[in-house]
């Protein structure tokens, strides 16, 4: 039988030095995982990795040159950017050691974990979930993925965020409270990974508001640049 009407589409990022691109199955985010970051949340003692999701079609790409455009969301007075390490999934797996995780990465993305920080905390304070504060529309910036190959295991590299040319987040991804492969560890032992996955890996400290004009641009050693206005 036909559906009932068209299916969504897929969506899908570029792979640099690629004819083929990538087609985004989910999003998950971890929360929390530089310590200066959980910190200025309010956090201090380390904890075992958590982790939140986006839709897929949250997915907002944007060529490395251009400025894409981030609507301003309804229902929030304080938008906050977080420039976070993106880690593309190639080849997917149930319970994975974290030993041999980087063998399940494509590549890897810059992204922003973009919060209606107003709505988490206010939604957090109750216990309820986060997808109104976290996985609203246009709220996964990313660039078009790097592939592991080219760039490394990105086990170190800086990252940084700057709000209208003004340094806002700059930090290295060898803070990581988890790495790379202790992340894949644990979020495969709780969902089985899929090619296709996108994992958000957190966000150093220095998150803060953005406003309607304001211009982030944002980026990863070797693996990219990703610029946005805010609209
Ligand atoms: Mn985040």
């Amino acid at each position: 039988m036909a559906t009932l009407f068209p299916p969504p589409a897929v969506v899908s990022i570029p792979i640099k030095h690629s004819q083929s691109t990538f087609p985004v199955h989910r999003i998950y985010c971890v929360g929390r995982n530089y310590a200066e970051h959980a910190k200025e949340m309010g956090f201090d003692a380390r904890e075992l990795p958590f982790f939140f999701g986006k839709q897929p079609d949250a997915i907002l790409y944007v060529p490395e040159g251009e400025t894409g455009r981030f609507p301003y969301p309804a229902h929030t007075e304080n938008l906050h950017h977080e420039v976070e390490l993106v880690v593309a999934i190639g080849k997917g797996g149930s319970a994975i050691p974290a030993a041999v995780a980087l063998e399940h990465v494509l590549g890897f993305a810059v992204g922003l974990d973009m919060t209606r920080r107003d709505l988490q905390f206010a939604l957090r304070d109750k216990g309820r979930p986060w997808d109104a504060a976290k996985a609203f529309d246009h709220a996964a910036p990313i660039s078009a993925i790097a592939m592991q190959e080219d760039v490394g295991n990105m086990s170190s590299g800086g990252i940084w965020l700057k709000v209208n040319e003004q340094p806002r987040q700059a930090s290295d991804v060898t803070k990581l409270i988890w790495s790379i492969g202790e992340i894949i560890e644990h979020l495969s032992g709780y969902f089985t990974l899929q090619p296709g996955d996108l994992i958000f890996t957190g966000t150093p400290e220095g998150v803060g508001p953005v406003r309607r004009g304001d211009v982030i641009h944002a980026g990863v050693e070797r693996v990219g640049e990703l610029r946005v206005q805010v609209v």
